[in-house]
């Protein structure tokens, strides 16, 4: 056959995504799919990559973001945001995590729905009654690489009978499953809780068995940010586990962590855990970020009934003094089944990201804050909210190295960034810097895990996970989503201060076939789709 192929990347170390041994080859694509040639086969292409001294490796999978508005928000205009994920070799992005997605709602609570969603995205992204209406609001604007969407509980409940802290009725949890099968059937790739979180704290065991035995009927997981990743991760995790047995879902564990002084080592149990589930048949995994510090929603540090009703009930209860010291006290005392991540670690180690009103107290503690005030943190966090319209992005340095390490080198950990790409503030570095994080740090300085394995995590495991046949592998046939790097300088270079500096190191990222960065600048092609599993 003469016809030359659409690219060619030639003279590379081919690291396939299988966790098998790197070997040289050279990679073709034609009509975006991938054959595998010997080294220096000579093919003719259209394009020709030179890949000497470099890996190639399929591009990676993003197995948690919150990347769910910003394509939309951008609107096509290509700001840094949206570049961030791509510049690291992210040709798929996993969206819809920890219980919030865009969809899936009844008609009559969409404008609710949309305008809470403006609010936390920071700009109209809109809210869909089901994946399809998601979707086709992604394939209206031009994207750089793929988004793959998880139906997210805590939508689906607000979608149904509102934010509101109350158990669902049988009526109720039947259009839940309804909306859920909908969803899943049009393209979504499994079910997502977010079980710190309003509403979808408010849910019971039961109601999330309910629903993730809709999740198995398509062969698709149960993908949960635990009830605690603090001094109850064992519990929670039990809950977890109880929710997959009894509803026949597959599990996987976001962002697993033990944080906070009551927390810290505890990967030291949850892991061998997991690890005798799995030997025992059952299918569980998890994903992981490489950095000590998470990052969410400042309202998340009250209790769950000062989210009861949604943000703007939030901000309300947060003017009165009373209600106020009642949260005070909730902190300092706890509440049963409540993760308090201020109780567990202090206000010293949580500061603030996005907080666009107040952008001088961006990257700063709340207990600078509220020492600078001569205030107590509390009213500084509550005063904060309240100009804020109840959504501040906070980050929360409440990790050990050691437990990192440890969930990093469990094999059934994939690679997930958790970023949560919003305009303005400072963002965690995690959304611009994860992958070449892991492949510089925890590769080669510190040897944690081999190349091969650290890729297998950030591509054939992610898309084993979700379901995404033909990606996350170089073989023949394959979809020829790449990245080209070099792993002798491949780095993040993203921190808190500069949360969106790209990372060194990364050469060329294709999407579908398309060159959409070379020699770490942008070409400028939008190849990017929604896809279903
Ligand atoms: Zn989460």
């Amino acid at each position: 056959m003469s016809r030359p192929f659409d690219l060619l990347i030639r003279d590379g170390l081919v690291v396939d995504g299988t966790a098998r041994p790197a070997r040289p080859a050279d990679v073709a694509s034609d009509a975006g799919r991938l054959t595998v040639l010997p080294p220096g086969s000579g093919a003719a292409a259209a394009r020709v990559v030179d890949a000497g001294g470099l890996v190639v490796a399929p591009g990676f999978i993003d197995a948690h973001t919150h990347s769910d508005g910003v394509a939309i928000l951008d609107g096509g205009r290509d700001r840094e945001l949206v570049r961030a994920a791509v510049l690291q070799g992210v040709t798929t992005e996993i969206c819809g995590n920890c219980g919030s997605s865009l969809f899936p709602a009844l008609p009559e609570r969409l404008d609710a729905m949309r305008a809470e969603a403006e609010i936390s995205f920071g700009g109209d992204v809109g809210a869909y009654p089901d994946f399809a209406g998601f979707a086709a609001a992604h394939a209206a604007v031009p994207r750089i690489n793929h988004l793959v969407s998880l139906v997210g509980h805590g939508t689906l409940r607000a979608g149904v009978v509102g934010p509101v802290d109350r158990p669902v009725s049988p009526a109720e949890l039947r259009t839940m499953c309804e909306l859920l099968d909908r969803s899943l059937a049009q393209g979504a790739a499994g079910l997502s809780s977010g079980l710190i979180y309003a509403p979808g704290t408010y849910a019971d065991t039961g109601e999330l068995v309910a629903l993730a035995a809709v999740a198995a009927r398509h062969g698709k997981p149960y993908v949960t940010h635990l009830r605690d990743e603090m001094s109850r991760v064992e519990e929670a995790l039990e809950e977890a586990v109880e929710i997959s047995r009894r509803s026949g879902a597959a599990l996987h564990v976001s962002h697993h962590k033990t944080a906070g002084r009551h927390g810290w080592g505890r990967t030291a149990r949850t892991l061998p855990r997991i690890a005798g589930l799995r030997a025992g048949g059952m299918d569980v995994t998890c994903d992981v970020y490489p950095y000590t510090a998470g990052s969410t929603a400042l309202a998340a540090m009250l209790p769950p009934w000062a989210n009861d009703g949604g943000l703007a009930a939030l901000t309300a209860r947060l003017r009165d003094p009373e209600a106020r010291d009642r949260m005070r006290l909730a902190i300092a005392e706890g509440v049963p089944g409540w993760e308090n991540t201020v109780g567990n670690g202090g206000w010293d180690r949580i500061s603030v990201a996005c907080a666009p009103r107040h952008p001088t107290a961006e990257g700063r503690t709340i207990a600078e804050l509220a020492a600078a005030a001569a205030a107590d943190p509390l009213d500084v966090a509550a005063d904060l909210l309240v100009a804020e319209r109840g959504e501040v992005t906070i980050i929360s340095h409440s990790m050990v190295e050691e437990d990192v390490r440890r969930v990093l080198a469990a094999p059934y950990a994939m690679i997930g960034s958790d970023g949560v790409p919003k305009p303005g503030g400072r963002p965690h570095p995690r959304w611009a810097g994860t992958f070449p994080r892991v492949l510089g740090r925890y590769v080669r300085e510190l040897g944690l895990l081999s190349l091969e394995e650290a890729v297998h995590k950030m591509t054939r495991l992610t898309a084993m996970r979700f379901g995404l046949a033909g990606r996350g592998v170089i073989r023949d046939g394959a979809h020829a989503d790449l990245v080209v790097f070099d792993p002798a300088a491949v780095a993040d270079r993203a921190t808190f201060t500069e949360p969106l500096l790209p990372p060194s190191g990364v050469a060329a990222v294709i999407v579908g076939g398309v060159v959409v960065v070379r020699d770490g600048e942008e070409t400028g092609a939008r190849p990017g789709t929604v896809l279903t599993p």
